[in-house]
């Protein structure tokens, strides 16, 4: 990539960040900081790099879609996250999603498990040419990562009819899970473990997600 491409995408970026300010979907100075930072075109197919900022979801392959970054910015803001804090997120993706979040609590805080071994791979490719310390799991999601429990915050990139029990049994009290929930049409909510194990939730409108495999 020369210079030039690198400055083009950079302003491309800036501008995207600029928007999104103003249609007021991301407020929060250190989640702007992180949508400014992660090069979104490096996570997105060498065909689509041209829309990479434009505000809209991309195919990345396997049927999947890599979200529009107003939804990554608001489910971001939605968890809350500060330094060292750790984050389970469950559908990695490309990987552009967990790139933002570790930009807010440090690349070794952020474990992220994939169905697919290939998009798994592509992103563990791209966390390393970016040195992005996120570690990558293949496997069933439903699970989350017991090994690397408890988290602080966990989200969900493919939506389930309902919130797989793992999540929360997973994330200490106080944590936040963010996740579009339902079959058809999907809620996106976001739920507060409380004291006493139970879950508070609150919605966040109608979205729409690829479902969890
Ligand atoms: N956040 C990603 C986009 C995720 S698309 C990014 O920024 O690029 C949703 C992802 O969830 C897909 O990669 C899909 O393979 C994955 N997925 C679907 N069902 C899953 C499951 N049961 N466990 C783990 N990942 C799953």
């Amino acid at each position: 990539m020369t210079g030039v491409d690198n400055s083009e995408f950079e302003a491309a970026r800036a501008r995207m960040v600029e928007l999104l300010i103003e249609q007021d979907r991301v407020t929060d100075p250190a989640v702007i900081d992180a949508l400014q930072t992660v090069p979104r075109h490096k996570f997105v197919p060498e065909q689509h790099r041209a829309s990479a900022y434009t505000d809209r979801p991309l195919p990345i392959g396997d049927e999947q879609t890599i979200s529009a970054p107003h939804m990554v910015a608001i489910m971001t803001e939605l968890l809350d996250l500060s330094p060292g804090q750790t984050v389970l997120e469950i559908g990695t993706g490309r990987g552009y999603h967990a790139a933002v979040v570790a930009e807010l609590v440090g690349g070794e805080n952020v474990y992220t498990v994939e169905y697919s071994a290939e998009l798994a791979s592509r992103a563990r490719e791209r966390f390393s040419e970016l040195e992005y310390d996120i570690s990558v799991r293949i496997g069933d999601g439903r699970d989350g990562w017991p090994e690397q429990a408890p988290f602080q915050a966990s989200y969900l990139t493919c939506a389930p009819a309902s919130l797989p029990e793992a999540i929360p049994e997973q994330v200490v009290s106080g944590g936040r899970i963010v996740a579009p929930i339902g079959r058809g049409s999907q809620t996106l909510y976001r739920y507060i473990k409380q004291d006493d194990g139970s879950l508070k939730r609150d919605s966040h409108g109608s979205v729409r997600f690829v479902p969890l495999r």
